[in-house]
């Protein structure tokens, strides 16, 4: 009877471990099922945007006062650099060499600075897509024939893209460049954009005139090479917000001024920020400085 007692008590006691065993190996199921995404036949996208896959619908707009840098370059005359004798301090001022536009476009390939269309600035602001992580652009204004003759070969050799702003009484003119060299451009990898008909400052002439700057240089552009053209370089840099009233109701995307920063954001999207490079190096990577 003794011995009776003590099977059943020993039973009680491997039952009871038992369930405690059992209950702790419940727990634990639990808690490793707490550890995983509860829709783990779907793992969770990486938190960098970069892992993610390239389809628009990841990405996310940012807002409008989001600031960040990014350099936007701009060049006036690419030519040989005129003697003191037979120019002015300004005739220089907006030259850039050839050698120099040259050791621009090198320095950039060596450092792993890549040249982005004004596009894919507009892509970000539009739908967040990622620019790479050093992106720069380059930009000319008032169609210069030294554009196509020295900048655009270069801008070849080196893979690279700009944006030519064009200002459209000028286009065959002496020392500008001609309709079919601007066309050849477009065709090839560069952006063309309007710089307006005749350079007058956009936030000077009256309102007749300057709709007629605005919409007549870019029905002209259009014509000639055949694509869309809706990016604006205001000439001299010179804009107001009744401008850029004017430049949206234009069909303008985008517009460019000139600054001394590389700070950028969407809503500044009428006023990029763009600064001079001048013919010394230096000019462009005292920018680049920690970017
Ligand atoms: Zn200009």
């Amino acid at each position: 009877m003794k011995n009776f007692f003590f099977v059943i008590l020993v039973l009680v006691i491997l039952a009871a471990i038992g369930a405690v065993i059992y209950f702790y190996q419940q727990d634990d199921i639990l808690i490793k099922a707490d550890s995983q995404p509860s829709f783990s036949a779907t793992p969770l996208p990486k938190t960098s945007q970069e892992t993610l896959p390239p389809s628009e619908t990841n990405y996310q707009k940012p807002a409008e006062d989001t600031l960040f840098k990014m350099p936007v370059f701009n060049y006036h005359h690419i030519r040989p650099m005129p003697s003191v004798a037979s120019s002015t301090i300004d005739d220089r001022a907006f030259t850039v060499s050839p050698e120099g536009f040259e050791a621009h476009l090198k320095y950039f390939k060596d450092n792993g600075y890549q040249t982005i269309s004004l596009y894919e600035l507009l892509g970000y602001f539009d739908a967040g897509k990622p620019l790479p992580q050093k992106a720069v652009a380059i930009t000319f204004d008032d169609g210069r024939y030294g554009q196509y003759k020295w900048a655009y070969p270069l801008l070849k050799k080196y893979g690279m893209t700009g944006t030519f702003f064009i200002t459209t009484d000028w286009v065959g003119k002496t020392d500008f460049m001609t309709w079919p060299e601007i066309k050849e451009m477009s065709e090839n990898g560069m952006t063309i954009g309007s710089h307006s008909l005749d350079h007058a400052p956009m936030n000077k002439v009256d309102d007749q005139q300057l709709r007629a700057e605005l919409a007549g240089s870019r029905k002209i552009l259009e014509e000639k090479i055949g694509k869309t053209v809706d990016l604006l370089a205001y000439p001299g840099g010179s804009y107001n917000s009744h401008v850029i009233e004017l430049a949206k109701e234009a069909g303008y995307q985008a517009a460019m001024s000139v600054y001394k920063i590389i700070d950028q954001a969407p809503k500044y999207r009428y006023s990029i920020r763009r600064f001079h490079a001048d013919d010394w190096l230096e000019s462009i990577t005292e920018k680049l400085v920690g970017y």
